[in-house]
């Protein structure tokens, strides 16, 4: 089922830590920004699509990890972009003959056999520093930056006024950082002072997993994982709903000690 969040802008939400799927009207068809997950869940989506009598002209993954870059043969053979670093990084993934079973190992084994492997992450590169999803639709601003995913990208639906955050600013899931990188918890930071930079021009956030935050929220989201950032940074358990003892998923709080620990070593 596709809710509204904003003009021309909806969601679709998968049973998998509530990933969001989302659709973006144009002129002569639709964006589909991290398509989904399950093959049923993705079957539905392009089934109300069919219903609404239009097409998926363009797919975005906003990074190359495996729930962010699914398709279906339900929205036919259209571009499927990313970030150049998005699609060199999952393009290395495919690379390796043994790629289906590697990926198998990483995935929730209670969805693993409804999870459509053939057309994972086939992803085309925007060339080098484009700043738009190149389609036939309302004006869609790539905000790419180094945090949590290599090539991670944010978009802003300009009129619309959404921001669509990929795995970041999410109220269930604290940061997770890209611990291979030379700087994590500078790179996070820097990519949370450019969502601080685009605040003024949002109105909906739309995170990878979770909740659709309204008015006001992008900067409450912004804070709260600056402080979490803040606090792994500084080797303190942070004050942070989603880890604590409340949190409603449980494991996270072995990601963050993991993460924690992690960071730690590297000093
Ligand atoms: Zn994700």
């Amino acid at each position: 089922m596709l809710r509204q969040v904003a003009g021309g802008v909806f969601v679709h939400v998968s049973e998998f830590i509530q990933s969001n799927s989302i659709v973006v009207l144009g002129r002569a068809g639709v964006l589909l920004v991290d398509p989904g997950i399950t093959g049923g869940e993705m079957a539905d989506l392009a089934g109300d699509l069919r219903v609404w009598g239009v097409r998926v002209v363009a797919g975005f993954s906003t990074h190359p990890d495996w729930d962010h870059v699914l398709w279906h043969g339900g929205f036919g053979e259209v571009p499927r972009y990313g970030t150049a670093r998005c699609a060199a990084a999952i393009g290395e993934v495919l690379a390796d003959p043994g790629w289906q079973d590697r990926v198998a190992e990483g995935l929730p084994p209670e969805y693993a056999d409804q999870i459509p492997m053939e057309l994972l992450g086939q992803i085309t590169g925007l060339p080098g520093g484009s700043v738009r999803v190149p389609w036939d639709g309302p004006g869609v601003r790539v905000v790419e930056h180094r945090a949590h995913a290599p090539g991670h990208a944010a978009l802003l639906i300009e009129d619309a006024r959404v921001l669509v955050a990929g795995d970041m600013l999410s109220d269930i899931l604290m940061p997770f950082l890209d611990l291979q990188a030379a700087d994590p918890l500078g790179d996070y930071l820097a990519a949370l002072a450019l969502f601080d930079g685009v605040a003024d021009r949002v109105d909906a956030v739309i995170p990878g997993h979770g909740s659709v935050g309204g008015p006001g929220q992008l900067r409450e989201r912004i804070a709260l994982d600056r402080a979490y950032v803040h606090a792994l940074r500084d080797g303190q358990d942070p004050d942070d709903p989603r880890v604590g003892p409340a949190a409603a998923l449980d494991w996270l709080a072995d990601v963050h000690h993991w993460q924690r620990q992690h960071l730690t070593q590297k000093r």
